[in-house]
Parts: C-alpha cells; structure tokens; sequence
C-alpha cells in the first residue's frame, strides 16, 4: 500500500463526497467464483421472468475483466433518492425512485464527473462508467466495496442510511487501497419476507421477479394475468413494500439532489385525474422521467387494475 495509492483513493472518495455521493467504496476486481451460483440457479429457474436480457452475458456479469478489459477496482457509489415530499397516502402511489427525473441521466453526469477528476488530477486511467444499463451485479460491488449488505429483500442496506439509493459504478484500470466487504446484519428479521404482498420474495435473497408487483408494472408488456391483477393495491408504478418494512430504513434521510425532487403537478395529482390521464397529459407530467419506461399504455393498464381493485373492496 503505498502512500501516493492512500492519498489518492482519499482524494477520490471526497471528490465523490463533493458530487452529491453519500456513500464510495472500492473493491479490487474479481472474477464471482462460488458466488456467481446464486446467479446461476436464479437464472435457471427463469425468475427473471420476461427480463430477458437478465440471462444473458452472464460470464460478463461474473467477470468484470470480461466486461471492461484490465479492469483492476471497480468504485461503488450510492446516490439517495429518498423524496423530501411523498404522495398522499389515499392518493395512486409511485416506486420512491421515480418521483424526480430519470435516475440513469443524472447519476451518468456524476460518475462521469468523479472519472474525469481521476483522470485529469490524480492519475492517467482507462475504463467506463455504469448505472444499471450493463450487465453489472451492481449490489453484489457495492457489498464488496463495503458500501453496505445485501438484504434478505435482495437490496443493498447502508447502515445507518437504509436503501433509497441508486447504485453506480467505474470499471478502472488503476489500482486504490481497497475496503472490506460488509457482512450481513439482518439477523433474525424477515419483515420484509412476511409484507411482500405477492410471495415474490421466496425466501432470504431469492426473488421471483414473475410474482414481483414492481416487475409487474414496469417492466411487463401486454396483460397482466386476472390473478395478478388482484395484488395491485397501492402502487400503479413499481412497490416499495419490502423497503418500507425495513427497519433500516428509518434511518432514512430526503435527497439533495434536485432532479430526484418530484413536480407539484405530480404531487397534485389525484385519483379522477389518473382515470382520466391522456397521452399527452402523461408525456408532459413524465417528461424526462424513468415512468416512461412503463409507456402510456403500461401505466394505463396499472391505473385500470388498482381501481378496479379499490371499487371491489369499497
Ligand atoms: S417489490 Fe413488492 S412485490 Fe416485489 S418483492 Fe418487494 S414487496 Fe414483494
Ligand atoms: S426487512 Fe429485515 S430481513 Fe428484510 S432486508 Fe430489512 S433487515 Fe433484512
């Protein structure tokens, strides 16, 4: 460990600080070895369910180098998302994540930022930048770069900040001084296990994304099974369910990243103006959001079956 490397990777993980980051940790690169099974038997059981490009390049997803060549430490990052100001609760509810702007531009800019800074004032490097757009076991880095654990709800846990964070990564050829990964501390709870509304959590680590309200809304395309329609209750966009049962997760804090701050006319809306929600309505109300990435057609499909729901029960 020599003392430029320690000044450096001190260097780095302020500059991260100074971006907005709340937490950067780094790991040295390493091919997954026996905990790439976990992975494997998950892909083999088709929990990914219409996420087909979960099943492919798995040998990248194992093996960093084979994603970025000469990868030597892949930097962890956590940028919170955690809104100021939530919906009503009698009001249509959205996944935390998508209350502001779309997460992947945003935390793009400030990991590319913290690479340039790398480049530019501490040492020549070559890599890339990813935020859920590469096959990257996002969560898996992030716990080995001591950031936090993964949960028995399959998210990374920051202790003492809880979850509502978006993960980041550099892929980089240069070597730092390196952090312990974190070990598990979920004990004895499973609270999140026994809130999830659909069983899509199996058991510790094993989700089922087929049964999942938040594959549900967002990623499936087409109907929704008459059975599965019944579970969508609350969220007409992803489910937030196993965060908000987590005990860590009091310790959660609002983001001052102002992109992630929703709109008034997002907050404003009410139950007769999602029934009534037109295509142009929606393209201006999500207008650089990541709600896109259910279409028009998707999130109209969702409103239809909560209300549908709630008539039912009324
Ligand atoms: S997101 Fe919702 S449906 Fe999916 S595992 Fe968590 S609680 Fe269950
Ligand atoms: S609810 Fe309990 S078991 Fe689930 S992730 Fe949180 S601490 Fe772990």
């Amino acid at each position: 460990m020599s003392n430029k490397r320690t000044e450096q990777t001190v260097l780095l993980k302020k500059k991260a600080k100074e971006l907005g980051f709340s937490a950067c940790g780094i790991a040295a690169a390493h091919p997954l070895g026996a905990a790439s099974i976990h992975l494997e038997k998950w892909v083999e059981k088709g929990y990914y369910a219409g996420m087909e490009y979960m099943s492919r390049n798995t040998e990248k997803r194992l093996d960093p180098s084979l994603l970025v060549e000469d990868t030597k430490s892949i930097i962890s990052v956590a940028l919170n998302y955690y809104p100021a100001q939530v919906l009503a609760e009698e009001q249509l509810q959205f996944s935390y994540y998508s209350y502001g702007k779309d997460y992947h531009v945003v935390m793009k800019q400030k990991l590319q930022a913290l690479f340039d800074y790398i480049h530019e004032e501490l040492l020549p490097i070559k890599g890339r930048v990813f935020c859920d757009t590469a096959p990257v076991l996002e969560r898996y880095w992030a716990q080995q770069a001591g950031l936090g654990w993964i949960g028995k709800n399959t998210q990374l846990i920051i202790p003492g900040a809880g979850s509502y964070f978006f993960l980041g990564e550099l892929f980089i050829d240069a070597a730092f001084d390196y952090d312990e990964p974190m070990q598990e501390r979920c004990g004895t709870c499973q609270r999140c296990i026994d809130a999830c509304p659909t069983n899509a959590l199996e058991k510790p680590h094993l989700l089922n994304a087929a049964t999942c309200l938040s594959y549900l809304t967002i990623e499936h395309r087409g109907e929704i099974a008459p059975e599965q329609q019944k579970t969508i209750r609350e969220s007409i966009y992803g489910c937030d369910i196993c965060l908000q049962k987590c005990p860590w997760n009091r310790f959660s804090t609002p983001s001052k990243v102002e992109e992630f701050t929703a709109s008034e006319a997002f907050l404003a809306m009410q139950k007769e103006d999602w029934e009534k929600l037109t295509r142009e309505e929606y393209q201006v109300l999500f207008k650089g959001s990541a709600v896109k990435r259910a279409k028009y057609e998707g999130l109209q499909r969702n409103i239809k079956a909560l209300l549908s729901n709630r008539k039912k029960e009324e």
